[in-house]
């Protein structure tokens, strides 16, 4: 046990030493502007780290993601997982971060794409979602296996495509060729943003659907003669109102969702379009006078652990064919666009017990437990992969994803890595736990 404390506090004191190397890795990272889409410099990042990690002993491994949806010769779908085999046979412990961010947008003050260091936090687009993270895991991973030598298992980096568009051409992709099957990898944590004190267990389920109501067109003057499609989405969206959004209030999970709010299942209309196109702005013609025969709505149902995709899809089918009832012309169809299923890593699965342990040894308090309200790669691991023992743990304030002036803090950059590097001592270390 004495030995353990002592490696833990070396541990610790070697990355407070790397402080430099960790904000220099993270400006670099920042520096390749990855944005998705349409996917950007996935070759070039994975390149970096590939010299990177090929430099530490790891064997990499590039994979580019043929005919997965958003690869073409313009923007191949790269992706680099790195593996660095311990000293005797064992657990394999997986760090996946994705390595696209999305667009800059609009209100920086700082360079998104130049990584200044100002007080104590790094500035660019993915800092915090999740370069950062990613920086982390390297120098944990780098400083483990420099000083505990003689490690079993092994451990794994990857540098994943396309999380921000879904994840169909980077983690979807190589759990479906196998890389995150249980027999190959034990322990998955994803160094998402979710602050160095909290694991993330899970998150809800997505449905996203388009639903067209059908009218006949006819001379505007003589509504009479066609039949208005956007009146038929009214009474849609009515029915929405008075019967759908409250039913979704209503449940509630027992998943440790944050924010609270996206404890009960949700729902947004995320477009609405009936009639002919919209005129362009720059256009001074009027629009012609007719019934519009369709309107479509995209809808983007948020659906909780508790609740199934046959009966979140059935649901909205009922409210839909109900409305026959009173409006006999009522005629629609309904297409799903995309399904994610819930994931929830068990609260004692080991990943969880290990980094908790972590949390409470490096920053002197409890682990908060909490699931997110949107997906990310974990969806892929538990569904394609069918890996249980995975979290989302990494620095970073999730609120400033996605956000002008993302940062990441070093000092959590620097709590976080000690957190990894304690875990993978008590997964992989001589005295291992289990
Ligand atoms: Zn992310």
């Amino acid at each position: 046990m004495d030995a353990c404390l002592n490696i833990q506090d070396q541990l610790a004191a070697e990355i407070e030493q790397r402080r430099e190397d960790l904000v220099l890795l993270t400006q670099e990272l920042i520096r390749i502007p990855t944005i998705n889409p349409p996917g950007a410099f996935y070759r070039d990042i994975c390149a970096f780290l590939d010299a990177r990690l090929g430099s530490k002993g790891f064997q990499t491994q590039l994979i580019r993601a043929e005919g997965a949806p958003g690869d073409s010769e313009a923007y191949p779908r790269w992706n680099i997982i790195a593996r660095r085999e311990g000293k005797t046979s064992g657990e394999c412990v997986h760090f996946n971060s994705h390595i696209d961010v999305v667009e800059a947008g609009e209100g920086w003050t700082e360079d998104p794409f130049g990584g200044a260091l100002k007080d104590g936090k790094i500035y660019g687009r993915g800092a915090c979602d999740m370069k950062g993270g990613l920086a982390a895991s390297i120098i944990a991973a780098e400083v483990f296996i420099e000083l505990v030598q003689d490690f079993s298992g092994a451990i794994e980096i990857s540098g994943t495509a396309d999380e921000e568009s879904g994840g169909y051409g980077g983690v979807a992709y190589l759990a479906g060729k196998g890389f995150f099957s249980p027999e190959r990898v034990q322990h998955v944590i994803i160094p998402e943003p979710l602050h160095k004190d909290r694991i993330c267990l899970g998150h809800r389920g997505g449905w996203w659907a388009e639903i067209e109501t059908k009218g006949e067109i006819a001379h505007g003057s003589m509504p009479f003669l066609g039949d208005c499609a956007v009146r038929h989405m009214g009474a849609v969206l009515d029915a929405f109102e008075s019967e759908l959004y409250p039913a979704l209030s209503s449940r509630h999970t027992a998943m440790p969702v944050v924010p609270e709010g996206a404890r009960v299942s949700t729902m947004n209309i995320n477009s609405i379009h009936g009639g002919q196109e919209e005129i362009p702005s720059v256009s001074t013609a009027l629009p012609s006078h007719c019934v519009p025969d369709s309107c479509r709505i995209v809808i983007d149902r948020r659906y909780l652990i508790e609740e199934t995709h046959e009966g979140v899809k059935a649901e909205v089918e009922s409210l839909l064919s109900g409305l026959k009832q009173n409006r006999p012309k009522f005629d629609y169809s309904m297409r799903e666009l995309n399904h994610v299923a819930p994931s929830m890593t068990d609260r004692d699965a080991p990943v969880v017990s290990t980094v908790a342990g972590a949390i409470q040894s490096v920053l002197g308090k409890g682990a908060d437990f909490v699931a997110s309200p949107g997906s990310y790669d974990q969806k892929h691991i538990d569904r394609i992969g069918k890996l249980k023992n995975c979290i989302a743990y990494g620095p970073g304030l999730l609120e400033l994803a996605h956000k002008p002036d993302e940062y990441v803090d070093v000092e959590d950059m620097i709590d976080s890595a000690k957190v990894m590097a304690l875990s993978l001592l008590k997964l992989l270390g001589p005295d291992r736990e289990g």
